[in-house]
């Protein structure tokens, strides 16, 4: 049995108004797994499966990869998984996946892009997913990283359907996918948005690159009115969606992401209690008007101060 550190922690996450917004834990290994569930995580909205075979030089085959997810299955006793399929590219090399040096590798092959000439590696993880599942009393949710458009989109959801994964999903971290977010609701079961690389991405800043990491800030109304558009494509399809990058752990750009169509939170387990009280501070109507003040804005610095002036309730 987990047991949870903190009685709060105990409580799901949801507003003022009792709207539910599950608050989930993003995690690379059985035992972030056991720390986020200690700290009262709902349950798994990102497990970067790429971190589990970094050591491995040779691609993990289907009954290994079967033992590692069940034992992350069992783990988590039931409560939601949403494991992501192997994100790796030159700037994450795996050993067993050899992609050659690139100029630029942040817009090279990276996330679905290297298994478009790997499509056997794809298969075994999608067979190795379904069967941990299958073999586990479990909530098990699949999605793939850094995909572009529907026709990506759906190139990976049939794949996933025919290896008998239950819930499809994809990553909108690319702006031109959140551009298109209704046409890939029309393709898969729930969305998750990568805010890390889709604000690297949108205010072409490399996350890597200390020299602009000054525009690496999710609070960029460029970067909102995206989500904004990939909530209005969530609400307007009834489909879940989460938002899993470093954006759902500040606590006050949590409130604005729920005002904008998001609905699950998936963050590091430090900042699960936070994000907590925060939401339970705030009904649904006051996070829309705080979604609507930070959109109006003209920068990142602008969107925090101006949301933080607008808030009905001091944090
Ligand atoms: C993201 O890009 O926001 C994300 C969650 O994926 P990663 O940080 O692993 O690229
Ligand atoms: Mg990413």
């Amino acid at each position: 049995m987990n047991e949870v550190d903190d009685d709060d922690a105990r409580e799901p996450g949801r507003m003022s108004d009792g709207t539910a917004v599950p608050l989930l834990a993003n995690v690379g290994s059985v035992e972030n797994v056991q720390n986020a569930v200690a700290k009262g995580a709902e349950g798994v909205g990102l497990l970067r499966t790429e971190f589990m075979f970094l050591e491995e030089t040779e691609a993990p085959t289907v009954e290994e990869q079967i033992a590692r997810y069940s034992e992350i299955l069992e783990a988590l006793e039931g409560r939601k998984a949403v494991a992501r399929t192997l994100d790796a590219g030159a700037d994450k090399p795996l050993a067993f996946l050899p992609l050659g040096k690139e100029e630029n590798p942040a817009l090279g092959v990276r996330g679905i892009r290297t298994v478009r000439d790997h499509e056997p590696l794809m298969r075994d993880q999608l067979t190795a997913l379904a069967a941990a599942a299958a073999a586990v009393p479990s909530d098990l949710w699949v999605m793939a990283p850094m995909v572009a458009d529907a026709t990506e989109a759906e190139w990976f959801a049939t794949m996933a359907r025919e290896a008998g994964v239950a819930r499809v999903g994809v990553m909108i971290e690319v702006p031109s996918s959140a551009i298109v977010a209704d046409q890939i609701f029309g393709v898969v079961d729930f969305v998750s948005i990568g805010t890390n690389d889709l604000t690297q991405y949108t205010l072409a800043a490399d996350r890597q690159n200390g020299a602009v990491a000054s525009y690496q800030d999710a609070w960029h109304p460029s970067v909102l009115r995206l989500i904004g558009m990939v909530g209005d494509a969530a609400t307007a399809s009834g489909k879940p969606l989460s938002v899993c990058g470093e954006a759902a752990s500040d606590p006050l750009l949590a409130v604005v992401l729920v005002g904008l169509g998001v609905t699950s939170l998936s963050m590091v387990p430090n900042a699960l209690k936070e994000v907590r009280a925060t939401l339970l501070r705030y009904s649904m109507e006051e996070a829309r008007m705080l979604a609507q003040v930070a959109l109006a804005t003209t920068d990142a610095g602008n969107a925090r101060g101006a949301v933080k002036a607008a808030l009905p309730r001091p944090p």
